[in-house]
């Protein structure tokens, strides 16, 4: 039963999207052309370095960016990943980049949301690049939320979270994620990543201290 009430909310969102997730504007479309257009003035080049990994971002986690990501990721509106794909893509332009690997969430995750939100952001994005996307590694075990957890906790949560399954891919890498605070995710799957050059690419970067939802 609940398969078939996700079903039809996927559907529904296909057919029907009612407002902008950024601005709320009732309309035909997931992104009105007001916000595609404010999003793109807003758009940077935003980088979190990490001990092992830089990550690229277009946008800090705040304002229509943060509504983008809490509609995409929480209320099951996936028809957004290839607007938010457009401003990833344009930002690993002219990177060289040669393969797209997404973040692999446990298959219970997926189960529970309907949908993998970085399997669908890597797509997006490759349909845009052309860069194709390699799936080759796997979650080795149900975590608890990152979100949930203090940064001390994150790692440890993390930790064994990641296993290569190959196939091997082409480098420079880029790893997909939606949004990142730390970096800690995107640094555990770089690790069992067995490539030398790699980046992390997420929609948004929140600050340490910012509260995700
Ligand atoms: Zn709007």
């Amino acid at each position: 039963m609940k398969f078939a009430k996700d079903a039809l909310a996927g559907i529904l969102d296909f057919l029907l999207p009612s407002a902008c997730s950024a601005c709320g504007a009732g309309g035909s479309e997931f992104l009105c052309e007001t916000c595609k257009k404010a999003l793109g003035n807003l758009s940077g080049r935003h980088l979190k370095s990490t001990r092992t990994l830089e990550v690229l971002a277009p946008f800090l986690y705040d304002g229509p960016a943060k509504n983008l990501v809490v509609d995409f990721k929480y209320h099951g509106i996936r028809g957004l990943a290839k607007e938010m794909a457009v401003f990833m893509a344009r930002r690993i332009e002219g990177l060289g980049i040669a393969a797209l690997v997404p973040v692999p969430l446990h298959h219970a995750r997926i189960r529970e949301r309907g949908y993998s939100q970085t399997r669908l952001l890597a797509d997006s994005i490759s349909r845009i690049t052309g860069i194709p996307v390699v799936n080759c590694l796997k979650r080795n075990r149900y975590t608890t939320p990152q979100v949930e957890l203090s940064g001390r906790e994150r790692l440890s949560n993390l930790q064994n979270a990641f296993a290569f399954t190959g196939p091997f891919s082409p480098e420079p890498v880029a790893i997909i994620d939606d949004i990142t605070t730390t970096g800690t995710t995107l640094v555990e799957a770089a690790e069992v990543l067995p490539v030398r050059r790699k980046i992390g690419l997420v929609f948004a970067i929140a600050g340490e201290d910012q509260d995700l939802v």
